[in-house]
């Protein structure tokens, strides 16, 4: 099957984030998918998690080339992205992180 690398290529402008939902969709439904379905795309773990919890594909190829939105909303706290323990949601009307266990209460 065709491996894709769907942030690079929304990067560089070559699709479109209405493009890359097919793409996905057409991964997903590939009956004689051997490999994850992020490695099919391309994706991170974590890419792959942050588009599971809402996020455009659009948004998270911007955080792939300019940075993720790593401070905890709630605390304020940097948080790794790869060690996961967060979740994405909507904050100031943008997607963010916040700690999945948050040191301060909401
Ligand atoms: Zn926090």
């Amino acid at each position: 099957m065709k491996r894709h690398d769907l942030l690079q290529e929304l990067i560089e402008g070559l699709i479109t984030d209405a493009q890359a939902e097919d793409i996905s969709d057409e991964v997903l439904a590939d009956m004689d998918r051997t490999i994850p379905v992020h490695d099919a795309l391309g994706m991170s773990r974590s890419e792959w998690t942050a588009y599971a919890h809402g996020v455009e594909f659009q948004e998270i190829a911007k955080w792939r080339a300019h940075g993720w939105p790593n401070r905890c909303f709630v605390c304020g706290q940097l948080i790794n992205v790869e060690n996961f323990g967060w979740l994405a949601r909507e904050h100031d009307g943008r997607m963010q992180l916040k700690h999945v266990v948050c040191p301060k209460k909401n």
